[in-house]
């Protein structure tokens, strides 16, 4: 089989070229130039062959083609109208690989699982605008689709968020979001200096393995939006952070909740363990 591997900033400009191909800076259009990185990744991300992928924001293919070498079968969507040649003639030797022009963020995600996937468990891999992948990763683990796990670029700073620790600066409400579905893990960093143009921010890979079992929560939208509240205010005390306005509660109420939780009204939010939160939010009225 002829290797077709975009593996160098000369065969990407090339095929860009030959296609007459604009790059969109919204659409968030930095391709991978490196191999080693691309490899990296699907490895990393362990991908077998065994595995259902869809990736999103497929680009010109590089990471398509790994993928569908490792993997059993892949799905790509891809937004970008203009991209779609350029895949046929990238991917045109990949038998395991169907492109679809859509959007993730209007996709029902549930009908193309079922379509594409007959019910098996599959893994998601994304490269894809910074400003996107986050509510995107929260839609794909709120809607609790048959997924085993999510490998995805995001900017190094964020991917930080993921995976803090009780205690540390970068513990947000994001780290205990991710951490509630997934345990999280880093497994690579990629400098700027891969993607072709070069964007302004290094990345990270992350992997989302999809947790089995899930920390018990009374009540998930109570517990997400006093997470949300404490952490809106990080620099208050809990006490002071959670009698926000939007949670609708007095302080007086706060304070007994947090005695009843056996938790120091003058820590902060930083200092809670999301099993701090679910037992606090258990306490909580409906909101
Ligand atoms: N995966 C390729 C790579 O690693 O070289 C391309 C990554 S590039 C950072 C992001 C890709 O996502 C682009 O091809 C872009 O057109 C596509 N994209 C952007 N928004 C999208 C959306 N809402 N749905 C599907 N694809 C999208």
């Amino acid at each position: 089989m002829e290797d077709r591997r975009l593996y160098s900033p000369k065969m990407v400009r090339d095929i860009l070229e030959k296609h007459n191909f604009k790059l969109s800076k919204s659409l968030g259009q930095n391709f991978l130039i490196d191999g080693n990185i691309v490899r990296s990744i699907v490895e990393k991300g362990g991908i077998t062959e065994k595995d259902f992928i869809l990736e999103i924001g497929p680009g010109i293919g590089t990471l398509t083609e790994e993928l569908s070498i490792k993997a059993k079968y892949v799905v790509g969507i891809e937004l970008d109208e203009a991209l779609l040649p350029i895949l046929k003639e990238t991917l045109r030797e990949r038998k395991n690989v169907e492109i679809i022009h859509g959007d993730i963020l209007k996709i029902d995600l549930e009908e193309l699982f079922h379509k594409e996937f007959k019910g098996e468990s599959i893994k998601i891999v994304a490269n894809l605008p910074y400003y996107i992948t986050t509510p995107i990763i929260g839609r794909l683990l709120e809607e609790e689709l048959n997924i085993q796990g999510i490998i995805v670029m995001i900017q190094k700073e964020v991917a930080r968020r993921m995976i803090a620790k009780t205690n540390s600066k970068d513990y947000s409400a994001l780290s205990i979001f991710v951490q509630y579905y997934t345990d999280p893990e880093i497994i690579l960093n990629v400098p700027r200096s891969v993607f072709l143009p070069k964007p302004k921010v290094d990345s990270s890979v992350i992997r989302l393995n999809l947790k089995n079992q899930k920390m018990k929560v009374e009540n998930k939208e109570i517990f997400f939006k006093v997470v949300r509240s404490a952490f809106n205010q990080r620099r208050k005390t809990i006490q002071n952070s959670l009698s926000s306005k939007e949670l609708n509660i007095s302080k007086e109420k706060i304070k007994e909740i947090l005695t009843l939780c056996n938790i120091d009204p003058q820590k902060r939010a930083e200092n809670l363990t999301a099993e701090d939160f679910a037992k606090i939010s258990s306490l909580f009225p409906p909101i």
